[in-house]
């Protein structure tokens, strides 16, 4: 939970939040900001109750179902109606580039077992898969009572558009990050 005595935390001064994968407030005027290259980003706003959240979802966060746990957050600590929440997936990298090896799918299999049809063999390469994290994730969503028709996936990889954004992937510690932003005003 996140509140206006936190303002400019990681920015403008230490910030003890270093650990979270997810902030939440319902205070206006507080951009709740996580820093990300490559990972998916998942914005989530109850325009009813205005309240706001961020998820960073790497494929740990994702295997650890972080957005249906900001759902719940949203929820329980503010009384939002999941029939309510909108919730937007911030360009990330697809299953186009999203090369893992089997530890990683081995995750996946035991912890998320309807995974299992959004990861795929790659044919040319032995012993590497390419994993759809935002299927993942919209399917975790759906599950914690989001409707469908209420995420909107931006669809764009970020590995795929150098020229739009940083990738861990392809450019290594040699990056910058890109920001995922929400605020109520
Ligand atoms: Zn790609």
């Amino acid at each position: 939970m996140i509140s206006s005595k936190d303002k400019g935390k990681g920015l403008l001064k230490k910030s003890d939040i270093d650990d979270a994968d997810g902030l939440i407030t319902n205070e206006t005027g507080i951009a709740l900001t996580t820093f990300y290259a490559d990972c998916v980003p998942v914005y989530f706003l109850d325009p009813v109750l205005k309240v706001i959240a961020m998820a960073h979802s790497g494929w740990r966060g994702t295997v650890k179902q972080i957005s249906a746990k900001a759902v719940c957050k949203m929820k329980k600590d503010y009384g939002c109606d999941s029939k309510n929440i909108l919730v937007g997936i911030g360009p990330s990298i697809k299953k186009c580039c999203f090369e893992v090896e089997y530890p990683v799918v081995e995750e996946f299999e035991k912890k998320l077992p309807f995974s299992k049809e959004f990861i795929f063999k790659d044919n040319e390469k032995i012993g590497k898969y390419k994993i759809d994290l935002q299927s993942i994730i919209e399917k975790t969503l759906v599950s914690a009572g989001i409707l469908s028709y209420n995420i909107e996936n931006a669809d764009i990889c970020t590995k795929c558009n150098p020229d739009l954004f940083f990738s861990h992937r392809n450019m290594g510690n040699e990056r910058g990050s890109l920001a995922g932003i929400i605020a109520l005003k």
